[in-house]
């Protein structure tokens, strides 16, 4: 699609969101639970799509289509409580109330790392809230898009109402930007085309839920459970081969069991699967692209020139191409590259530290604050550290902390607003006050 195209596109999408608008959100609501029905029926087949085209895991993909389509159902759900308040007035002739309304058509610029629910989380709320979504989809992964899209269709969701578009990623994001019809973008990507979208969005003062990196802090406290810490460590870093936004991505570890923890982890990670992704035992794939390999590559490297040492992995895969062997690093110095930015891919890189107080420090030393880690047996200190770390969510001896129902999102330079959770419909209204005489 280039730009021309583009604009007839956000020209229908203006026409049929008027329609889409007027339905009530009982009506809208029964779509998008059809459409969440179509999803979970055709989970192996969304699968497929997403491992062809991605890379991760079969199991991970079906997890993935499953996630999605919750999303979806979420929405659904949430669009019949899309309630106004009426207000105790400020004069006696004068009743005041608000309203709720759709901010109009909007536009979902989606990232390649999860190319079904970075979709569904943005879709679903738009198009609940009575929106029209046109979607621009990573370069990575258009086809995962087209196939959600497909079965929108099937269930009577108008093209018009959830548009994919396709193409040059520059030129496609300028017309989104700049037009004035778009009155809002939901972006999940880097923080640099982030910014660039805040900035190209300011002359048209579009609303904007910008979900930019991490550089999540997994501090695993000496009255950790050990095992309890080393499940939520796999699961937190090497899901999806490290390529998601949430990774634990610097592993604080506290003196007392420095040693203990990060030999258990090694030995955890040797045992991971790598390969072909469509072959169920699988564990971990191929990296996105080979600029995100050379990055991997290139800061394991420089850190160990710096003095880190390798516990397990290392380098290129024996599977060649864009596999990269999951990996425990330990003591990379404060100022490598890798224990200072975000790696994304399946390293861990573990550092030590003695007093709580240092580490929160060291956890907030970053321009990110998206997701950190807390593992800990000692329920005060989970409160403290929780509320001290400068993040949008906390997960306190789990891994595990996305979901449809809660809000997700980040502070500082990871990003603005929240998706999923009731915050997430709310991105997509407006609010409008009413004072009626009487
Ligand atoms: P990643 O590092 O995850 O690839 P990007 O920020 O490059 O993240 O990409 C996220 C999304 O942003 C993709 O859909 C990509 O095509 C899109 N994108 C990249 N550059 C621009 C741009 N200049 N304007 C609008 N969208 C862009």
């Amino acid at each position: 699609m280039d730009a021309k195209e583009l604009n007839e596109v956000i020209a229908r999408a203006v026409v049929a969101q008027a329609t889409w608008r007027s339905l009530t959100a009982g009506e809208r609501a029964a779509r998008l639970q059809a459409w969440q029905s179509k999803m979970i029926e055709h989970t192996d087949a969304l699968a497929e799509v997403v491992t062809l085209e991605q890379g991760k895991p079969i199991n991970e993909a079906r997890g993935e289509a499953v996630y999605a389509a919750g999303f979806i159902e979420w929405f659904a759900q949430e669009a019949r409580r899309a309630y106004g308040d009426t207000i105790p007035s400020h004069r006696s002739d004068i009743r005041l109330s608000t309203i709720k309304q759709p901010i109009g058509v909007v536009a979902a610029i989606t990232p390649w790392n999860f190319p079904l629910a970075m979709i569904a989380r943005k879709a679903g709320a738009a198009l609940a809230a009575g929106c029209a979504c046109i979607v621009k989809p990573a370069e990575q992964t258009p086809l995962s898009a087209v196939a959600l899209q497909r079965l929108a269709l099937e269930v009577g969701i108008p093209g018009d109402i959830l548009p994919i578009a396709t193409g040059d990623a520059v030129e496609l994001g300028s017309v989104l930007t700049n037009d004035d019809r778009v009155r809002k973008i939901s972006f999940t990507g880097s923080t640099e085309v982030g910014g660039l979208i805040y900035a190209q969005s300011a002359p048209t003062l579009k609303k904007l839920s910008l979900e930019l990196g991490g550089n999540a802090p997994f501090i695993v406290f000496s009255d950790a459970d050990i095992d309890r810490a080393l499940d939520a460590a796999m699961f937190a870093k090497f899901r999806n081969a490290g390529q998601t936004c949430v990774c634990a991505n610097r592993f604080f570890v506290q003196a007392e069991i420095y040693d203990e923890f990060s030999k258990k982890l090694a030995r955890r990670v040797e045992q991971l699967v790598v390969g072909d992704g469509i072959r169920e035992e699988v564990q971990i794939g191929p990296l996105i692209d080979q600029a995100a390999f050379s990055n991997v590559a290139s800061k394991v490297n420089e850190a160990v020139a710096e003095g880190a040492q390798i516990l397990t992995g290392g380098g290129p895969h024996a599977c060649g191409g864009l596999f990269f062997q999951p990996t425990v690093v330990v003591d990379a110095p404060a100022s490598s590259r890798l224990a200072r930015e975000e790696i994304f891919g399946p390293v861990a890189a573990l550092v030590k530290f003695s007093e709580e107080e240092e580490v929160v420090d060291m956890a907030n030393a970053s321009e990110f604050g998206l997701a950190s880690y807390i593992l800990t047996e000692n329920i005060r200190r989970a409160v403290r550290v929780s509320e001290a770390l400068e993040c949008g969510m906390v997960g306190i001896n789990t891994g595990a902390i996305s979901t449809e129902v809660a809000p997700f999102g980040g502070i500082k330079h990871s990003g603005l607003g929240r998706e999923g959770g009731w915050q997430g419909l709310d991105e997509y209204l407006e609010v409008k006050m009413i004072a009626t005489g009487i």
